[in-house]
Parts: C-alpha cells; structure tokens; sequence
C-alpha cells in the first residue's frame, strides 16, 4: 500500500542544531520514525505470513488436483528406477530429468517433488521449449528467460521471479540447453549457495529451493554440443533421470493404457471403458513418435468417441499430426461465407424448403397416374433427381444428406423422443458391408420390380428409406441410419471423394488448444455431429455430410472448408496417407 509523505529537507548540521536546540523535538521524531518502521514491518510480516498461506493452499490443491505423475509409478521404468527415484527425491538437491519430446520428463518431475520431505511447499514449471508460454499474461513478447526466472522490475512496478516465487518449493526448468551460459551459471551459484537469487526488488529468494532441470537429449550430447556448462554438467552427471521413448519399452504399454484409460474416463464421468484385445493389439503395434503425449492424447479422443463402455479399433485416431490445407483455399476465410454457415439457419432454410417438396413428390408416386410418363413424380425422379444426386455427389460431396427430408425427418423425430441407445457395435464394425447390401439391394429391386415404369413402387422404395431413418433415430443416438446404413448416402459418400469441397479440421489447433471436443460431444444444447465424426479425425467426405454442426459448436476455429483440386482425395489414398 502506497502512503503520501512531504519531503522537508534540512542540512545536517543545522538539524543537529535543532535537536540541540529542542530535545523533544528529537524525541518526537524517533518515536514517529520507530512507530512507522514498526508498522512497515507487521505490514511485511503479514504479506509474508499471506504468501505462506497462500502456498499452503495452493500448494495442497495442486496436490490434491494433479495426478499425472502417478502414470509412471505402475510402469517397469519406475520399478526398475525406483530407488534412484526415491534418493534423488528425497536428498532435496538438483536432478536432471532426459528424454525425446513426449516420454514423461514432466510427470517425472512430479514424481519427485510428490516424493521431497522437505521442499514440498509449490511446484512451479517453465518449458523454454515453447516460446508460447513465456508470453506475459495478456499477451506481449516472450519474456527474457533473465526475467522469467530472476524476476522483473521496471516503471516502479516489479514482477517477481520464479525462482523467488517456488521458493521453499520446486522448480521445474524444462529446456535446460536453451538457457545462456550465464543463467546456467547464475542457477549453478544458485544451487550451490554461492550466489542468492536477487530480485530486482531488493529481495532475497530464501534457499531451499529445488531445482529440476529437463532436457530433449542426454547428458553427453548436451555436453558434446554445449548445450550445458561443464560445473553444472558435473554436478548433474550422477544426479540425471532417463526416460527411454514409448518405442523401446513397450512393456510399459498396458499400464499406461490403463492409467490414462481410468484416468479420462473418470474425467467422462463415466466407469473405466473396457479395452478388447484388438484395441489393445493396434495400440501395441504402433511405433507412439510422439511417446506418452501421442498415447495420452490418442486415448483421450478415443474415449470421447468409444461411447458407452468399450474402446474399439475405430475409436483409435493414429499419426494426427499433419498440415493439410497444402494446395487448397479455406472458404471459411471469406467472412461472408463464414457468416453465411455459421448462422442458425444454415442447413435448417434449405432443410425446410425440400421437405414440403419431398412428401409432395412422395404423395404424386404413391397416388398419382400409374403411367410413368403422365406421373409427374416419377418423371422428376428419374429425369431430374436421380441425375442432380449423381452429378451433385460430384461437385458438392454428401451435401445432399444436409438437407436430404429422409435424414431431416428422422432428426427431428429423435427431438421429439428417442431412446438414445448406443449403436450396436456390428453396425459400426460392418458398416462398410450394410451400406453395399442396402446399395446392392436398392439396385436389384429396381431392375427386378421395374421400378422405372411403377411410380408407386419408387414411392414405397423412398417411403422405406424414410421409416429406416426415423425408426433408427428413435432408438439410437445421433442419425445411425444415415451413418451406417443407408446405401444411397453410401453411394454418395463414395461418389463424393472426388468432389472439390471438404471438410477437415486443423489438426495443430485440435491437439495444442482443444479438451472438450465438442465437434463430436456437442455444446450445452446442442449435439455433436450427427454421423458421429470427430472433425480432426476426418480423413475422407464418404462419412460426412457437411451440415457444418461442427464448425457452431468448435470454438477454437479449427474447422476449415476447403476447395481443394477434385479428385485429391483419392490421389491421397493411392499415396497412403493424407497430406
Ligand atoms: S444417408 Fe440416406 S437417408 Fe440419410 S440423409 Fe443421406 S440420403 Fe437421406
Ligand atoms: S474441431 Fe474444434 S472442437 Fe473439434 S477437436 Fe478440433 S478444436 Fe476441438
Ligand atoms: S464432420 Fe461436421 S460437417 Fe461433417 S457431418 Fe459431422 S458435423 Fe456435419
């Protein structure tokens, strides 16, 4: 708190004169000068007993909330390094935790503030591996990592250090060879109580303090390529942690599968999912680049996509880091266009004008003229509909199946009541295989029943579609007939691969800012996508009908709409992977 003072200044001397002069002068001023000094230092005192309050409590829920650490101590690296663990814990002194991106070095360093006696009291983390969290908050240019660590004081205000701040605690600096020789130095003295930690401020970081340090590479390549400075590369050569990469021990696997499987299905609110062997085979045949972090991500978007109860094959999203809007124009940047999609009436205007049209078109080949040519149905079925589907899978993907009264009418049947029961997994699994049948069937039914010159059999074969729809959408969740059924959205689906348009999502955006994913789960009222697809997993048109649910319910903007050369998709199946 600040307080207003007046400043008097009167020469040496002449006020010891005064004092000479007027002893009760001196007397008044002592007193008036100890009382302020007395009050500064309660003040002092209480911020002081503040922060350590402040600490505990933060401290203790950070305990309380965090339990990532936990992910090593069921795996045989943890066994095997256990007692180093414990005694690198416990004697309070810097370690050096290694390993690729991804391993764990974070957890581990969890691990061993959870396990300090002493030192206990904050864990404070820094990864200078990511210039973006060195950001202030609010924005701004990356911090110095001189400002970072040792505090920053300027235009009379003054932002304490981490160094300060984790005091009586730990701090973790991930990025040990991206500190300057001199900060390395500075932190050396640091720990070796030749140098305390000034602040800018005046004040003095009070040792102890534990420092972790984390590092991409080990130690001698470090050393090697200078990334560390000799005494500090000393003192740390008995004190470092290596983390092997998920590759080279994947007997950790089926632990760790089932730590973060509780772990996120807890965070579901939902029971431990079950994990069949096949789930676990395609996990285990996987190389992780990424390591723990791939692993953790990967489980996590499989679980939100697994439903109820079990995490099959197809839950389970590999190699989701790629860039792929090479070559294509994002129409979502055009604002006219993205207001256009975004607004509540895109699809639902469209939805609204075929419907009438649908039932009245339905109404003329059920009980219009039998005879093809005079039955106005029939002629636009065959003359115009039929084409416009075809050639319009061609040019703008399944968006049909958008406005399409057959889906339209099954969701809005399941507002009104549904059973919402999961979609049983032979659908899912053989989806391919229903969709070909129903493909296979609609075809022979036309040839053997002669549907082109019976209007009322058309009517009846689009009737039935139209009863699938609805039934399943009164049993199922979502629009489980459109998604795993119908043959003529399958036949679309298939057709649209060569359209110029599609829908993909920004894979960096999804893996770095989302949790929630609420492409697939949906936003307060309103549901996920209705073919149970999440944006960053899709990989081809055939399962998405461009509703653009997803883009109103992502709030991280990472849904794009491309225009892309046609035929790419196909070119990038024959290559084997997106690009
Ligand atoms: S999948 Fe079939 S029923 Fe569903 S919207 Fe597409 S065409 Fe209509
Ligand atoms: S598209 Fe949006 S909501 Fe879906 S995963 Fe990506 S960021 Fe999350
Ligand atoms: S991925 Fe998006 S656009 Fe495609 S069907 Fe799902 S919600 Fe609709």
């Amino acid at each position: 708190a600040e307080e207003r003072c007046h400043v008097l200044t009167i020469p040496f001397d002449a006020l010891k004169n005064y004092f000479k002069r007027f002893p009760l002068l001196s007397y008044r001023l002592a007193r008036a000068l100890a009382e302020k000094v007395t009050k500064m230092d309660r003040r002092l005192l209480q911020a002081e007993e503040d922060r350590d309050t402040l600490y505990a409590i933060v401290g203790h829920k950070d305990r309380e909330a965090d339990v990532s650490y936990q992910s090593h101590t069921a795996t045989r690296f943890f066994r095997q390094n256990e007692q180093k663990i414990r005694r690198l814990a416990e004697d309070g002194g810097p370690v050096l935790i290694t390993g690729e991106s991804g391993v764990g070095k974070y957890q581990l360093g969890r691990l061993v503030f959870r396990n300090s006696p002493s030192l206990n009291r904050i864990f404070l983390y820094v990864n200078f591996y990511n210039p973006d969290t060195l950001r202030p908050e609010g924005g701004g240019s990356p911090q110095s990592e001189e400002e970072i660590l040792f505090g920053r004081a300027s235009g009379g205000t003054y932002q304490p250090g981490l160094i300060e701040l984790a005091r009586g605690g730990t701090l973790l600096i991930m990025g040990l060879d991206r500190l300057s020789a001199g900060t390395q130095e500075r932190l050396l003295g640091l720990i070796d109580g030749r140098t305390a930690a000034e602040s800018p401020s005046g004040a003095r970081a009070k040792p102890p303090l534990r420092l972790l340090f984390g590092a991409r590479e080990d130690l001698k390549t470090l050393q090697a390529r200078g990334g560390v400075v000799p005494d500090l590369a000393r003192l740390l050569a008995e004190r470092t942690l290596s983390i092997p990469p998920l590759r080279d021990r994947k007997k950790d696997l089926p632990a760790l599968i089932d730590f973060y499987v509780r772990k996120y299905s807890a965070e579901l609110g939902r029971a431990p999912a079950l994990v069949p062997e096949e789930t676990l085979k395609v996990l285990l045949d996987h190389s992780w680049p990424g390591n723990e972090g791939e692993l953790a991500e990967t489980l996590k978007r499989g679980l939100v996509l697994a439903g109820r109860g079990v995490l099959q094959p197809e839950d389970i999203h590999l190699d989701f880091k790629r860039i792929e809007d090479r070559g294509k124009i994002d129409l979502l940047k055009r604002p006219l266009v993205y207001r256009a999609l975004k607004s509540p009436s895109f699809p639902a205007a469209l939805q609204w004008t075929a419907a009438p049209f649908f039932f009245l078109l339905t109404l003329l080949l059920l009980f219009g003229p039998s005879d093809p040519e005079r039955n106005i149905g029939s002629v636009y079925t065959w003359a115009l509909g039929w084409p416009m589907l075809v050639i319009g899978s061609f040019l703008w993907a399944r968006f049909w199946c958008a406005v399409c009264p057959m889906g339209t009418t099954g969701a809005l049947a399941k507002r009104i009541q549904s059973l919402d029961l999961p979609v049983p997994h032979v659908f899912k699994k053989y989806s391919t295989w229903f969709i070909m049948l129903m493909a296979i069937t609609v075809i022979w039914l036309e040839m053997v029943t002669e549907m082109r010159q019976h209007p009322f059999r058309i009517g009846l074969l689009l009737a039935a579609v139209l009863g699938g729809s609805v039934a399943f959408s009164l049993l199922f969740e979502r629009q489980a007939w459109c998604s795993y059924i119908c043959g003529l959205g399958g036949m679309m689906g298939f057709f649209a691969k060569v359209s110029p348009l599609e829908l993909r999502a920004d894979r960096n955006v999804c893996l770095s800012r989302c949790t929630g994913h609420e492409c697939y789960t949906g936003q307060g009222d309103h549901p996920g996508c209705p073919y149970f697809q999440l944006a960053p997993a899709l990989e081809s048109n055939q399962n998405c009908k461009l509703c653009l649910t997803c883009l109103k319910n992502c709030s991280h903007r990472a849904v794009n709409l491309f225009l892309r050369p046609p035929g790419k998709e196909l070119w990038e199946l024959r290559q084997g992977s997106p690009v």
